[in-house]
C-alpha cells in the first residue's frame, strides 16, 4: 500500500534523532528542542558519537544502544552516512525515516539511491530528503525545524516546499488555523503527494487537504490519489513554479497554446482540486470548505446596513461567476412588513444605518426561509447607533437554530463586521460562523463554495456513454502514421490528414495535393465542374501558418487566376522562405458559409501529464485572441461539453442575433472524436484543426496540421501509456460461456451502471452483504455507488458481468492495487440465486488475468472464516489461505502471480 506503515511515521510512539550538535543553529538540535518543547508524549532519543549532550539530551553512540528500537528515525547528519543509518534502522525495525540532510544527489549511483534501496530492503519508508520535517500536533510531535508548532485542528498540509510549509506555520497561528498534520515532503524519494493524499483522505481528523505543489512527478498516481480524496473531502492547491515548455515542441496551435500553467488548471480541475492563487488565499479557502458545505448554486443574497459596502459585495460577486439573487414580491413584500420603509426594496438588503439586533434578526429570517438564494452574506458597518456586539450575538443564536432546524440543508452564512473587535469575531467564530476582514474575501469565501462544488459535481458525474453511432476505421488511421513514421517524417501531408481525419468521421472540405501549376488547374478544373470556388494554399511541411508568407489565396474562380495564383504562391513562399522544402500547392473547395464561426481544436502532449485536448476560438489570429481552454485526454461527451463552457467563443455557438445556433453537439463531438484518436495512435504527437467551421448544418475542417513520432511511454501499463488519467479500457470487454446456454458479457465497470447497481443490489441477500462489506448494509447512497463505479481504470479496477439473456447484471469482482503496482486486493460479489453455478470461477480467472497483464505480483484479499464457499474456490485457483492472527474471523488469502 501506498499508505504502508505512513501512520507509523506520522504517529510514532518513539523517536530517534540522528545527528545534531551543541552548536546553535543545528538542525538536529533545533528539531530535538522542538520535540522535547511540543512535549511529545512518546519515547525519545539522539545517536550522537562526538557529542556528551544535545539540547539536554545525552546522545548514544549508535542506534542500537538505545534502550527502544525507534519507530521513526529523523536523520541530520551529513549526506555520505545516511544510507548506512537507514540499513541499521530498518534490521533493529524502525518503521522509517525522515532524511531532513540535503544534498543526497539523485538516480543511479547516487546517495539517494543506496537510501532507497537500504530502506526497500526492510520495507522502511522515507520522507525526504532535503525537508523541514512534519508536525503532527494531534500527537503533539513536532519533528521539524520549523520555529513554531501549529495548534491541533483539521487541515492537513502537504508542502513540496520546506520553507513555505514554515511560513504556512506562522501565518497560521496568527490566525488560530489549526493542523491536523503538516508534511514537508522534500525530493519525494519514497513518501509522495499521492501517498499522503491517500493518507489524509482517511484521516478522521482531517476535513480538508492543502497541497502547495511545485511539479508534480507521477502524474498518474497523482491523479489517481487526488481523485480519490476529493471525492471525500476538499482539496486545494496552490501550485507555484511556473517553468517554461521546454523548446522546440510547438509547431502547431495547440502547442503554443498548452503551456504548462495551463496544462496544470486542467490536471486538478480533472482530479477535483479547487486550485487557489497564493498562500492567503489557501488558508481563506481552507477556512471556509472546512467550515461550510457547499450550496448547490451560486446565488447569494446579501444583507448590509451600508449600502456602499453592498454595492461592492455584488459587484465582486458578479465578477467572479457569481449570481445576486433575486427577491420574489412575495419576499419583498415579508420584508417590508418587518422593516422600515427606507429599506433598499431588493438584493442587496439595506436595512439602512441605524440597523439594530433586531431588524437585522427580523431581516435575516426572512433571507433564511427565501428559496431564491443559496447563500447569505451578512454584512455590518459598525455605527455608533447598534452594538456590533449585540448584532453579532443575535445574528449566532440565530443561525445556530436555523442550523439545528435546517440540518445538512442548512445553507451557508458568512459574514462581515468591518471594524470589529476581537470579542465579536470570536463570538462568530466559536458558532461556527465564518466571518472576513471584508466584502471582498467574504464573496470570495463564497465562490471558493461554488467552485468546489463545481468541481466535485464534475468529478461525481455519470457521463453520457460514447455515441454508439461512431465507429472510427482505426485499422486505416494507423496505415497512415506508420507510413509516415517508417519514411522518418515528423509532418503528415495535406492528403494523409484528410484520410485520418475521414477515417475518425471528422469532414474535411475536398482537398486536393497539386505539384505544379497544371495540376493544380486539373484539381481546379473539377471543383469548379461541381459549382464551387477555389482556394490554393502553400504545401510545405515546413511552414506552419501558411498566410504569413502569403501561402492562402481564398476564392478563385476561373482556372486562369487558378494557375497565375500556383505560380505566386510558390514563388513567394520561395523567396520568403528559402530554407522551406515545397511540394507544390494544395487545391481546396472554397467554404462558403456566411455565418460559420471558426474553432480551433487539437492535441498536445504535456511532459508530465500527457495528451491533452485543446479548444478555442480559431482562426489566424489564435495566439492572439487566447480565448482557448484545455483537459487532460481522454473526453467523452460531457467533459467535451464543459471543456468548451469553460471558453468565450462558447457563447457563439448558440444562437444569436439572426445567426442560428450551431448543430447540437458537432462541436464536442469532434473533441470526443479526436480523444479517442489519440487514445489509439499515441505516435499522434500533435494535432490542430484550425480552423474547424461550424455551422447549423455541422462542421467542416479546413485546414489541420499534424505531427508524429515515436514516445517512450509516460505511464505503466500496456495500453494508454500517454494518459495520466485512463480511458475506458474496452479491451477488456469479454464474452463467456460458464457453462452450455449460459451466457455472460463482462466489461469494466462504467459510471453509467449505477442503477443497474441498484438493481443487482437488491438481489443480494443481507447475509451475502455482510461477508462481501464486513458489516451489515443497510442503504447505498449515490455516494457510496458512485465510489464503487467511478474508477480510474489505474490503481482500480472493477468488472461487471451481464447475463447475456436477460442483461441483467449478475456479478461484480473488483482489484484495487497498491501505489506501486505492487499486490492488488480483490472483492467478489454474486447475485445470491447465482451462487456456486460457475461464475464466480469465471470472475475471478478474469481478474487474475488482468492483474498478470498489469504486472503485479500478487492478489489478496481478506475472507470472512465463515465464508467456507469463498475459502474453497481461493484454494482451487491457488490461493494461499492463512488465518489473521489479529483479527480471528478472518482469514488472508493470497495469490503469487
Ligand atoms: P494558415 O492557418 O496556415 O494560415 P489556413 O488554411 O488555415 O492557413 O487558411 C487561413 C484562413 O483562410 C482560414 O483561417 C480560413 O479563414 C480561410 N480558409 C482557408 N481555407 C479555406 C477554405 N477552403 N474555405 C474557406 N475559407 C478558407
Ligand atoms: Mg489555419
Amino acid at each position: 500500500m501506498s499508505t504502508y506503515r505512513l501512520s507509523n511515521l506520522l504517529l510514532p510512539r518513539s523517536v530517534a534523532l540522528v545527528g545534531g550538535s551543541p552548536r546553535r543553529g543545528s538542525v538536529g538540535g533545533a528539531i530535538v528542542g522542538n520535540i522535547l518543547k511540543a512535549e511529545f508524549g512518546g519515547k525519545l532519543g539522539v545517536v550522537n558519537p562526538h557529542y556528551h549532550e544535545i539540547n539536554g539530551v545525552e546522545p548514544v553512540r549508535r542506534l542500537d544502544q538505545l534502550s527502544f528500537v525507534p519507530e521513526l528515525v529523523i536523520i541530520t547528519t551529513p549526506p555520505q552516512s545516511t544510507p548506512e543509518i537507514i540499513d541499521e534502522a530498518g534490521r533493529l525495525g524502525s518503521a522509517g525515516a525522515i532524511i531532513v540532510s540535503a544534498g543526497l544527489g539523485h538516480g543511479a549511483g547516487s546517495l539517494a539511491e543506496a537510501a532507497e534501496r537500504a530502506a526497500q530492503k526492510y520495507g522502511m519508508r522515507l520522507i525526504g530528503p532535503d525537508c523541514l520535517g512534519i508536525m503532527m500536533p494531534g500527537a503533539r510531535l513536532n519533528a521539524s525545524f520549523s520555529a513554531h508548532m501549529p495548534c491541533a485542528g483539521s487541515l492537513a498540509l502537504i508542502s513540496q516546499s520546506g520553507a513555505i510549509a514554515a511560513g504556512m506555520v506562522d501565518w497560521a497561528a496568527q490566525r488560530g488555523v489549526g493542523f491536523s498534520g503538516i508534511v514537508s515532503i522534500g525530493d519525494q524519494l519514497d513518501v509522495d503527494i499521492g501517498d499522503l493524499l491517500d493518507y489524509f483522505a482517511l484521516d478522521g481528523r482531517t476535513r480538508a487537504i492543502l497541497l502547495y505543489v511545485e511539479e508534480i512527478k507521477d502524474a498518474r498516481k497523482f491523479m489517481s490519489a487526488a481523485r480519490a480524496a476529493a471525492r471525500v473531502k476538499p482539496v486545494v492547491v496552490v501550485k507555484s513554479g511556473r517553468t517554461a515548455r521546454g523548446a522546440g515542441a510547438a509547431g502547431t496551435h495547440t502547442g503554443a497554446l498548452a503551456g504548462v500553467d495551463a496544462v496544470y488548471d486542467a490536471a486538478f480541475r480533472r482530479a477535483g482540486i479547487l486550485r487557489v492563487s497564493d498562500l492567503r488565499e489557501l488558508f481563506d479557502c481552507a477556512e471556509t470548505l472546512g467550515r461550510l458545505e457547499s450550496p448547490p448554486g451560486k446565488r447569494l443574497a446579501i444583507l448590509t446596513n451600508g449600502g456602499g459596502i453592498g454595492v461592492l459585495a455584488v459587484d465582486r460577486l458578479v465578477e467572479l461567476g457569481g449570481i445576486p439573487a433575486q427577491l420574489s414580491p412575495e419576499v419583498r413584500a415579508k420584508l417590508d412588513a418587518v422593516l422600515p420603509r427606507t429599506w433598499s426594496g431588493s438584493n442587496p438588503v439595506d436595512i439602512v444605518g441605524d440597523a439594530d439586533a433586531a431588524r437585522y434578526a427580523a431581516a435575516l429570517d426572512v433571507l433564511l426561509a427565501d428559496r431564491d438564494n443559496d447563500a447569505i452574506l451578512v454584512l455590518t458597518v459598525q455605527t455608533a447607533l447598534a452594538s456590533a456586539e449585540e448584532i453579532a450575538g443575535t445574528v449566532s443564536r440565530l443561525v445556530a437554530d436555523y442550523r439545528k432546524r435546517a440540518g445538512r440543508w442548512a445553507k451557508p452564512v458568512l459574514t462581515v463586521w468591518a471594524g470589529a473587535g476581537a470579542n465579536v469575531v470570536d463570538q462568530l467564530s466559536s458558532a461556527g460562523i465564518p466571518n472576513y476582514p471584508t466584502e471582498d474575501d467574504a464573496v470570495l469565501g463564497f465562490m471558493h463554495l461554488v467552485r468546489h462544488r463545481e468541481v466535485v459535481d464534475e468529478l461525481m458525474q455519470v457521463p453520457p456513454a460514447m455515441p454508439t453511432s461512431f465507429a472510427p476505421d482505426v485499422e486505416a488511421a494507423r496505415r497512415i502514421i506508420d507510413t509516415a513514421l517508417s519514411d522518418g517524417r515528423q509532418w503528415l501531408d495535406p492528403i494523409e490528414i484528410k484520410q485520418l481525419l475521414e477515417a475518425y468521421e471528422i469532414a474535411m472540405v475536398p482537398t486536393f495535393a497539386a505539384s505544379d501549376p497544371d495540376q493544380a488547374v486539373a484539381y481546379a478544373a473539377q471543383i469548379f465542374a461541381r459549382g464551387a470556388t477555389v482556394v490554393l494554399k502553400i504545401n510545405s511541411r515546413d511552414i506552419v501558418h501558411k498566410s504569413d508568407v502569403g501561402g492562402v489565396v481564398l476564392n478563385l474562380t476561373s482556372l486562369d487566376a487558378v494557375r497565375t495564383a500556383a505560380i505566386d504562391i510558390m514563388a513567394r513562399a520561395r523567396a520568403r522562405r528559402p530554407d522551406a522544402r515545397i511540394s507544390g500547392v494544395i487545391v481546396q473547395e472554397m467554404v462558403v458559409r456566411a455565418k460559420a464561426r471558426e474553432l480551433i481544436m487539437g492535441l498536445a502532449d504535456d511532459p508530465t501529464f500527457g495528451t491533452v485536448v485543446v479548444f478555442g476560438r480559431g482562426g489566424t489570429a489564435v495566439e492572439i485572441i487566447n480565448d482557448k481552454a484545455l483537459a487532460l485526454a481522454p473526453l467523452d461527451l460531457q467533459l467535451a461539453r464543459d471543456l468548451i463552457g469553460r471558453t468565450r467563443v462558447s457563447r457563439l455557438l448558440g444562437a444569436y442575433r439572426d445567426v442560428p445556433a450551431v448543430k447540437q453537439d458537432a462541436v464536442p463531438m469532434v473533441l470526443v472524436k479526436l480523444s479517442q484518436m489519440a487514445v489509439d495512435i499515441v505516435e499522434i504527437r500533435e494535432l490542430d484543426i484550425n480552423p474547424l467551421l461550424a455551422d447549423e448544418n455541422g462542421v467542416t475542417a479546413v485546414d489541420a496540421r499534424v505531427a508524429v513520432g515515436r514516445v517512450a511511454p509516460k505511464f505503466r501499463g500496456k495500453s494508454s501509456v500517454n494518459f495520466a488519467v485512463r480511458p475506458y479500457p474496452s479491451r477488456w470487454e469479454r464474452h463467456i460461456e460458464i457453462r452450455e446456454s449460459w451466457r455472460v458479457f463482462a466489461r469494466p465497470i462504467r459510471p453509467e451502471d449505477e442503477p443497474a447497481i441498484h438493481a443487482f443490489l437488491r438481489h443480494v441477500t443481507p447475509n451475502d452483504l455482510r461477508l462481501r462489506f464486513f458489516a451489515p448494509m443497510k442503504e447505498f447512497t449515490h455516494q457510496f455507488i458512485a465510489r464503487l463505479t467511478q474508477l480510474d481504470y489505474a490503481r482500480a479496477m472493477a468488472f461487471v458481468a451481464f447475463d447475456e439473456a436477460t442483461n441483467e447484471l449478475i456479478g461484480v469482482v473488483r482489484i484495487h492495487s497498491d501505489s506501486i503496482y505492487e499486490s492488488g486486493e480483490y472483492a467478489i460479489l454474486l447475485r445470491s440465486d447465482l451462487k456456486g453455478k460457475g461464475l464466480g470461477w469465471a470472475l475471478m480467472q478474469l481478474i487474475i488475468e488482468y492483474a498478470r497483464s498489469e504486472g503485479l505480483k500478487e492478489i489478496s484479499g481478506d475472507v470472512l472464516r465463515e465464508n467456507s464457499i469463498m475459502l474453497d474456490m481461493c484454494r482451487s485457483l491457488g490461493f494461499e489461505v492463512k488465518s489473521d492472527s489479529h483479527e480471528p474471523d478472518i482469514c488472508k488469502v493470497r495469490l503469487r502471480l
